[in-house]
């Protein structure tokens, strides 16, 4: 099957990734995202600036075997955490979008604790206290497994030594909780630094959940 993505798909993602990168949330040519329709995903290209794609290069790869569609003119590649995307989506059926960064908190977190906790009730928005996956070398299959797992019933993990993964239902979604898990993980190291910060119990959590279905529907 051919490239299922439209004009208007290809330029929402080029604009989550301008965003993304507009807000700080990678340094140079780090990070990447991926959009998943059917059988097919649509992911920013190898060694790009996030803020400086054009439509044509983003990649359109089978969801199967992670092969480049036949009709990808361009010679741009897909990103090398192209194994990361797949074995999420693979993990996720219902993700459709992921956004992967190096933003500046969550990664500081990810070299220092093993989870960050539901120090503020955005933890809801993320699926729960947000596990940090084991480091493994950028773009590996290790690196991707271990990611999946970490996700497991979570909207965002952390990556050891390295950043941080968001999915969503929508590209939105994904990018939101992206910038949502940067602030959290702000919020905690700053709380850290003048001592121990008091959590949320999964009550508190709960009533969050209950408030939000009687408020916002
Ligand atoms: P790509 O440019 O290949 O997507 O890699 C960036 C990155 O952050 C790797 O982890
Ligand atoms: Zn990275």
């Amino acid at each position: 099957m051919s490239d299922p993505f439209t004009t208007a798909d290809r330029e929402a993602l080029v604009a989550a990734a301008r965003a993304v990168a507009e807000g700080g949330l990678v340094v140079g040519s780090s990070g990447n995202l991926g959009m998943r329709s059917g059988a097919h995903l649509l992911i920013t290209p190898r060694g790009s600036r996030l803020g400086a794609i054009a439509p044509e290069e983003l990649v359109c790869v089978e969801l199967g075997d992670g092969t480049v569609s036949a009709d990808h003119a361009r010679a741009s590649l897909p990103s090398s955490e192209l194994p990361l995307h797949l074995a999420v989506y693979a993990g996720a059926p219902e993700a459709r979008a992921i956004v992967h960064t190096h933003s500046h908190f969550a990664t500081v977190l990810s070299t220092l604790v093993d989870e960050v906790p539901a120090i503020h009730y955005v933890t809801n928005e993320l699926g729960g206290p947000v596990r940090v996956a084991p480091y493994a070398t950028y773009g590996s299959e290790e690196l991707a497994r271990g990611v999946a797992a970490a996700l497991e019933g979570r909207f965002a993990a952390l990556m050891a030594n390295h950043g941080a993964v968001a999915v969503g239902a929508t590209l939105e979604q994904a990018v939101e909780r992206a910038f949502q898990l940067e602030w959290l993980a702000s919020v905690y190291w700053h709380a850290r630094v003048f001592g121990s910060p008091r959590l949320l119990d999964d009550g508190a959590l709960h009533a969050v959940r209950e408030q939000d279905r009687v408020l916002r529907g």
